[in-house]
């Protein structure tokens, strides 16, 4: 543990004191909770790998350490009104114990397990009647074989903790394959059918604790490389479908009784809306609320963190588009093209201030407009720059 960065000056006197939010981790998630906690005057401190981390960099106040230490959770927690995160991989058991010690956490210890581990999520949501793919634990590669037996192959395995933006997925082909996979986990994984999906939807919903939600509108996502790379707001769907996604991830945070930002990430299949998995906190799937809601999803999270009024989460624009903005394969920093990007009228352009690398999320680009058409051609021209590819 090391010293207070950023440090904020004492409160003293009679004004009513600013709340102090507390995240575990500090990249562009934390970044832009930062971002938003400037207007409602909050004060954030964020738990920091280092001093170059993105939201460090951005002014919140940090204390640097590891989030593994149970002790430096302790020393965290105890200044801060709330603890609140931007990543999943939390001990449960560290969770549980601040819990214990009387420290308030959004979402709670026991609603966030449902964001860490893929299979207990898939199990109790299976449980409770909500519509998941079909699924397996599978321990070894024969576990495997069987399901590939009843769904064929390929089939998609998961590593139920510690996976992002792909990582941690697999498509295979083969027992071979899946001895390998499965090698390294040690409690197994997930394993599912590599299913025919139409499209793949998400429903931001946040929620407070007396049970108040506001879900913003569906949006569409689009992955590269089972990553993220554009999301279209709202999405181009009927409305009887728009209105089965909110309604199913409202009642999905309800039924978890999870409280902040949650984003509920769904697959349109021809067997109909599936769930694919939940992020508790902020995610990429909302970024576009920067520009595009009434409320940004960050603002919205920092608000519900707090139990304070949830804002609106009406779109302001009839079309907004996001496109991420990916480390190029030369190597080569998007911020050495960002004055040109900037000429782009209408992209609102975000940099993490991250270091370049290929294939790593280092910002994203939003634009609005009157259709999506319009809107696409904005935010993919500014990110083509930002990347490199412009021609
Ligand atoms: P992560 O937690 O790393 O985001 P996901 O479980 O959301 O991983 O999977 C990442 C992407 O892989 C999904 O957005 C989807 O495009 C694809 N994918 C995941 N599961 C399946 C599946 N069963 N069948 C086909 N594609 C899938």
């Amino acid at each position: 543990m090391t010293d207070l960065l950023n440090p904020r000056p004492d409160q003293s006197g009679d004004a009513p004191r600013r709340p102090r939010v507390g995240i575990l981790g500090a990249g562009q998630l934390a970044r832009m909770d930062q971002q938003a906690a400037i207007p409602l005057d909050v004060d954030l401190r964020v738990l920091a790998g280092g001093p170059t981390d993105a939201a460090v960099l951005a002014g919140a106040e940090a204390i640097v350490g590891d989030h593994h230490d149970l002790e430096t959770l302790r020393v965290f927690a105890q200044d801060v009104d709330v603890v609140t995160f931007e990543f999943e991989g939390v001990d449960p058991a560290h969770l549980r114990a601040l819990e214990d010690d009387g420290h308030r956490l959004v979402p709670t210890p026991a609603a966030k397990l449902f964001a860490q581990d893929k299979l207990h999520q898939r199990r109790e949501l299976g449980r409770a009647g909500f519509p998941v793919p079909p699924f397996e634990h599978a321990r070894v590669a024969i576990d495997v074989a069987e399901f590939a037996a009843r769904f064929g192959w390929p089939v998609v395995l998961k590593a139920p903790r510690g996976g992002y933006d792909g990582r941690g997925v697999a498509v295979v082909s083969t027992p071979v394959e899946a001895a390998a996979f499965l090698e390294p986990l040690a409690d197994g994984a997930l394993v599912e059918p590599a299913l025919s999906i139409e499209r793949e939807l998400a429903v931001q919903v946040a929620r407070t604790s007396d049970g108040t939600t506001a879900a913003y509108p569906v949006v569409e996502t689009v992955q590269q490389d089972a990553m993220l790379r554009e999301l279209i707001a709202p999405a181009e769907v009927d409305d009887a479908l728009a209105r089965e996604a909110v309604d199913l991830a409202v009642r999905i945070v309800d039924h978890i009784g999870a409280t902040g930002l949650v984003a509920v990430e769904l697959f349109v299949t021809p067997d109909g809306v599936l769930i694919n998995e939940l992020a508790m906190r902020p995610h990429n799937s909302g970024h576009h609320t920067i520009e595009a809601a009434v409320t940004s999803q960050f603002e919205q999270h920092v608000r519900a963190a707090l139990d304070w009024p949830l804002g609106a989460t009406e779109l302001v624009a009839p079309a907004a588009v996001t496109v991420n903005v990916v480390g190029p394969e030369d190597g080569s920093d998007p911020r050495a093209r960002l004055q040109e990007a900037l000429a782009v009228p209408g992209a609102h352009v975000h940099l993490y201030g991250k270091t370049a690398r290929p294939g790593r999320k280092l910002g994203h680009v939003t634009a609005l407009g009157p259709g999506v058409a319009t809107a696409r051609a904005t935010a993919w021209r500014a990110a083509n720059i930002l990347e490199g590819t412009a021609a």
